[in-house]
């Protein structure tokens, strides 16, 4: 069998970030460097406050390296910054706009309420089950059904890659261990690339391709860690069923603590 090589779709390569403030300069990552691979499930994990979210900021444009660059890949050999669908802690949906008026956000903003797109959204509400509740307001839908649709929105604009920037982290326990399996299962059937910031070593093993371990701010990369599990489906309970899981937390755990 002929191993196909995993293409790069970006590469960091000795990133460094401060912040100017007046009581003086906060530096927030210092010398990154790391490819993310098209397709793949990229965790980042580390303390709070050492620049994780910085980092999404940098990868997503919205912010510009101090030091360092990232190069982005493109097979044509044409310079085009990779489209970047963001997905925050809380789901962002409006309570006086419907499901459907909710989805359709980004787009209307954007001025992209082609028919082409529209199309796509019936299909995915169609796909995630909510179809029958595009008139319903977000409070009539359960967390997980809220999560769904922040992700259609997401997905409407059709990005390259999606941030998730500790997404569930506003779900309890038990709604977060099933929401975060579906809504991460969902994205893989999209084939696209997503970086998951999570505080939750467990959730990371059992979603990601690669977890990468930053140090306390300014975060430097601890650690890369490919994660391979023996599993026919990753969803997060068989995931933490798998003979490796235990190596893996204690390894985590092991880097994060030192
Ligand atoms: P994380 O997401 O890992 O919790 P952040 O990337 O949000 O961390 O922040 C990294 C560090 O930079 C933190 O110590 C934070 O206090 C500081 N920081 C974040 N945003 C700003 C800002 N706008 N101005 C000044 N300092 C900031
Ligand atoms: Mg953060």
């Amino acid at each position: 069998m002929i191993e196909t090589q995993p293409k790069v779709l970006m590469a960091l390569k000795n990133v460094s970030y401060s912040y100017h403030s007046l009581s003086g300069e906060i530096p927030a990552l210092s010398n990154i460097s790391f490819n993310i691979y098209n397709e793949e499930f990229l965790a980042i994990v580390g303390p709070s406050g050492c620049g994780k979210s910085t980092l999404l900021s940098l990868i997503a444009k919205l912010n510009e390296p101090e030091q360092g660059t990232i190069f982005v890949e493109n097979p044509d050999g044409m310079i085009r910054y990779p489209k970047v669908g963001y997905m925050l802690q809380r789901d962002h949906l409006f309570e006086w706009r419907t499901i459907y008026r909710n989805v359709t956000l980004g787009l209307e903003i954007n001025h992209q309420l082609q028919e082409e797109r529209l199309a796509y959204v019936e299909q995915l509400l169609e796909e995630y089950g909510l179809s029958s509740f595009r008139n319903k307001k977000p409070s009539e839908l359960s967390g997980g059904m809220r999560q769904r649709a922040a992700l259609i929105r997401t997905l409407a604009l059709n990005p390259d890659i999606l941030l998730l920037d500790e997404p569930f982290s506003a779900l309890d326990y038990q709604t977060r261990l099933s929401v975060s399996g579906d809504i991460c299962q969902l994205i893989r059937k999209t084939g696209k690339t997503a970086i998951l910031i999570t505080h939750d070593l467990s959730e990371a093993i059992s979603i990601a391709d690669r977890i990468i371990v930053l140090s306390k701010r300014p975060g430097t990369v601890k650690k890369i860690i490919p994660i391979s599990l023996s599993v026919a489906h990753k969803t997060p309970l068989e995931s933490r069923n798998a003979v490796e899981f235990r190596d893996y937390f204690n390894l985590l755990w092991k880097e994060i603590d030192s």
